[in-house]
């Protein structure tokens, strides 16, 4: 029984304080942006680092490239003199044979014309005869000697020229890795360059979204840990309508295989295929908190999610912030009021606007509190697929 009863008190306690948990992550403070924006700062610096540090693995493997290049020439043209000395060898071996074949019919003939019988005859004595006749002989084996040497250095350089082929093809080869490599890191780079446009961009938008609450924190005298729904004045709504007229549901929310950029990834919001330049309506009435605007959007792979606006509710009590996502243009200005017949902007998407999306559509969200929810949930849409002409 007294166990019992210490199991009820342990899961009384934690229920409430999971109420408390709940109550506290669903209703933002400013000072819950604040972090939410040093957060995004430094998601902005390591987006930033790690740029330096692949455009730095970048420049290491272009000079290793170089280098490598460079060692090909180098190999290529000790082969082309090796070549060349082969060639040269092989010319003095020809001379030298000449000159022993000289040297050998010398000796075969008998024939005093001859050049070197001459030369052996012309001898003043028997002595230099004979002191004749060994040099001749002596010329001969120091020249097939030469002819050895000569063979020999031949096959050096043969066995070198082979040698230096390999070393280029080992270079060659590292170079095809290198060069595969510096792809992957240059690929690694657009898309880095791309995050930190996003990043920065959304770093921006909270910038001036903290800066604008500020401001009406100070004028409300309220205190930073406090609610922003307690402290300023978020209109009244009963519920959320369809941001657009009409549009087809062509992808839900939840995690899934990005169409784009092909990996797994969660989708914070409902995708609503219709035309370029559609008006786009705010869901309920609230305060329009965050703008976030891509340098420029008109060109491809400016940014994933394109121009976006996030409006600021109070419904039944509960803090909620609508996002939408991938507009053309924006008609509305940070900390403007507006109801649910208000064009916030018009839509965009499309290939032709950013990488993120494969057709013109408006992503719409909803945040309770800073968590992404369904918007199926809040939303009245038919299913995927499925068209709607009205906003109800
Ligand atoms: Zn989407």
């Amino acid at each position: 029984m007294k166990r019992m009863f210490k199991m009820l008190f342990i899961i009384t306690i934690s229920f409430i304080f999971s109420i408390n948990v709940f109550a506290v992550s669903n209703n933002t403070s400013l000072k819950d942006l604040k972090d939410k924006l040093a957060k995004e700062a430094a998601e902005v610096k390591k987006v930033e680092n790690k740029q330096k540090q692949t455009k730095n693995s970048i420049i290491a493997l272009e000079k290793d490239l170089d280098k490598l290049a460079k060692e090909i020439d180098d190999f290529e043209l000790a082969i082309k003199n090796s070549k060349t000395k082969v060639t040269e060898l092989e010319e003095d071996i020809k001379n030298k044979k000449v000159e022993i074949d000289k040297l050998i019919s010398f000796k075969q003939t008998t024939d005093v014309e001859n050049m070197y019988m001459e030369y052996v005859f012309e001898a003043k004595s028997f002595t230099d005869f004979i002191y004749r006749s060994a040099l001749v002989e002596q010329l001969v084996k120091h020249n097939d000697e030469l002819i050895n040497e000569m063979h020999d250095l031949i096959e050096e350089n043969k066995k070198e020229q082979i040698n230096l082929a390999n070393k280029i093809d080992a270079s060659e080869n590292t170079i095809d890795k290198l060069n595969s490599t510096l792809k992957k890191y240059n690929l690694t780079m657009d898309d880095l360059v791309d995050d930190h446009k996003d990043a920065k961009a959304d770093y921006e938008a909270s910038k001036k979204e903290v800066e604008a609450y500020e401001k009406l924190y100070k004028q409300n005298g309220c205190k930073e840990t406090t609610s922003i729904l307690d402290c300023i004045d978020i209109p009244y709504a009963d519920g959320f309508i369809r941001p657009l007229k009409s549009g087809t549901i062509t992808s839900e929310y939840g995690l899934r295989y990005h169409p784009t950029l092909h990996y797994y990834r969660m989708h914070n919001g409902i995708d609503i295929g219709v035309a370029m330049n559609t008006p786009v309506y705010a869901s309920a009435a609230g305060i329009v908190t965050k703008i976030t605007r891509v340098a420029n959007p008109s060109k491809r792979n400016s940014s994933c999610g394109g121009n976006k606006v996030y409006v600021k509710h109070r419904v039944k009590g509960k803090e909620y912030t609508t996002a939408y996502m991938h507009l053309h243009s924006i008609s509305v200005k940070l900390n403007d009021f507006v109801t649910a017949s208000t064009v916030i902007g018009k839509s965009g998407g499309g290939e032709s606007y950013d990488y993120c999306t494969t057709g013109p559509h408006l992503h719409f969200g909803i945040m309770k509190g800073s968590t992404y929810e369904n918007p199926r949930n809040y939303v009245n849409f038919p299913k995927l697929g499925k068209r709607f002409t009205s906003r109800f």
